[in-house]
């Protein structure tokens, strides 16, 4: 029996003796000791009435079922990384997967690797090393398998070895319904298509099973430019990026001005081991400007995604996302006038293309793969950045998911343009027919009527 204090700090709306006995032992309640380390996510302040932490795909399904009786939002969490996803929320119930983090060689041969949603991907680039692998990821060490690989997974590796979805060969899901379901070309090929890019809007996996490719050390170079010329330098970094073999991954970051200067942060990968490869990749980048700060070594790809972080989030966060073919003299005039009006703390230029446009348009719901760049940008609040973000939207084809806050439908339409959006309700509707998983991105009858 709980204590007076736990049932004191219960929310209403839930009926807590219901929950399912297999689940209770790992469940964790607001006047829990442990709440506050499970409340929130990385960037986003939470204030749940139940978390429910299953320890394998059976209890996934009793807590969708237990979740399903429940007048309350819920929310599916494997990380807490989340920026678009809503993987914490008040007063509801978070489904957190965190519990199914193994990371298992299924197939050296065919360096297949089984990984639980849990499962951070610098646990990942880790685990993989002393194989002499990686699977092309993201940035960030934290960020979880789950959300990552259910949405696209634009990464360091992204030019050489494509998209994290790309490198997917078989998901396992729980549908809303607790049918556990097996997703690859040979089964279920419908889910398997929609569960690379729109995965998060499917049920909850349990597990992915990816192909590693060969990776060694790798070539990271961080160096930092004076571009008080914005503009000319996001076309010469963006034309540079271009004219570099695929071997070359380059992320460029700017924050606010600071005394009226603009610096650049860019962070390279290259994919080699060998100096005078990398020193000769490096050249085109080295002349782009003023350099104020450089750091280049050679390490192993785990030491490129950098470590973990806690959970201490707070409030919500606001990002925009686009994605585009060229950094053309429009757009940069409108992404410097954006960085110059210190709207956005935090601004980002991820590269694409490559192996990433190798893939079909059609081949996944991840459909933007003539982009070769990602933008994001993130701001105090959604009016302020978007008086600068809205005038930069003709620029777009199309934006990430993970990268953007607002829920408007629209957003979704750029997200997944027609044919894919069309394709992908299908699949929503025969795998979700009562939208149990809407706390992401909303792809239910507000989108697009019920037919
Ligand atoms: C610091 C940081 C760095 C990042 N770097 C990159 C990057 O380099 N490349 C990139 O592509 N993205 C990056 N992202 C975005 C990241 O991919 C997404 O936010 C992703 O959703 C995080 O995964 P998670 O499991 O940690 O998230 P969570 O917060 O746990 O989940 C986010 C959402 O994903 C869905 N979801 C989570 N788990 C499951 C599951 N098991 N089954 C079905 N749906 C699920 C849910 O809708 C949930 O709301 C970054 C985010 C942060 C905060």
């Amino acid at each position: 029996m709980p204590s007076l204090a736990i049932r004191a700090a219960r929310r209403d709306g839930l009926d807590y003796d219901a929950v399912p006995a297999s689940l209770r032992g790992a469940a964790v309640e607001p006047g829990d000791a442990r709440y506050a380390a499970v409340r929130s996510g990385y960037m986003r302040g939470g204030a749940p009435g139940l978390v429910l932490r299953p320890g394998d795909p059976a209890e996934v399904a009793e807590a969708l079922a237990y979740a399903r009786t429940q007048p309350v939002p819920l929310s599916v969490r494997s990380a807490g990384h989340g920026i678009s996803g809503r993987s914490t929320n008040d007063g509801g119930i978070v489904v957190d997967v965190s519990r199914l983090n193994t990371i298992e060689v299924l197939d050296e041969a065919a360096r297949l690797v089984r990984v639980g949603p849990g499962a951070r991907w610098g646990q990942v680039a880790a685990a993989l090393e002393p194989h002499g692998w990686a699977i092309t990821s993201g940035d960030y060490g934290g960020v979880g398998v789950g959300g990552l690989a259910t949405a696209g997974g634009i990464g360091f590796l992204g030019r050489r070895h494509g998209l994290t979805i790309d490198r997917l060969r078989a998901v396992e899901l729980v549908l809303a319904d607790g049918t556990p379901v097996r997703a690859s070309d040979a089964e279920n090929p419908d889910l398997f298509w929609a569960a690379r890019g729109a995965g998060f809007t499917l049920g909850v996996a349990t597990a992915f099973e990816l192909e590693a490719a060969p990776v060694g050390n790798v070539g990271f170079a961080q160096l930092v430019f004076d571009a008080g010329d914005t503009a000319g330098f996001l076309q010469r970094w963006g034309a540079a990026v271009q004219a570099s073999p695929r071997d070359v991954t380059s992320f460029l970051i700017m924050g606010r001005p600071r005394g009226g200067e603009v610096v650049a942060q860019t962070m390279t990968v290259i994919d080699s081991d060998d100096a005078d490869t990398i020193l000769a990749r490096l050249q085109p980048f080295a002349g782009l400007g003023a350099l104020v700060g450089q750091a280049v070594q050679i390490v192993p790809y785990a030491g490129v995604v950098s470590p973990q972080d806690p959970h201490q989030g707070q409030g919500e966060p606001v990002a925009r996302s686009g994605l585009l073919e060229h950094l053309t003299p429009a757009f940069t005039a409108d992404a410097a006038r954006l960085i110059h009006s210190g709207e956005t703390y935090f601004f980002q230029i991820r590269a694409m293309g490559g192996a990433i446009a190798d893939v079909a348009p059609d081949a996944t719901a991840f459909a933007h793969r003539s982009a070769n760049f990602s933008v994001v940008a993130f701001g105090a609040g959604a009016q302020r950045l978007d008086r600068f973000w809205d005038p930069m939207r003709e620029h777009f084809t199309g934006l990430y998911v993970s990268f953007e806050t607002d829920r408007h439908p629209d957003r979704l339409r750029e997200a997944f343009p027609p044919r894919t959006l069309d394709r992908l309700l299908e699949v929503k509707r025969r795998y979700d027919p009562e939208n149990v998983f809407r706390d992401n991105f909303d792809l239910g009858p507000a989108l697009v009527p019920v037919r």
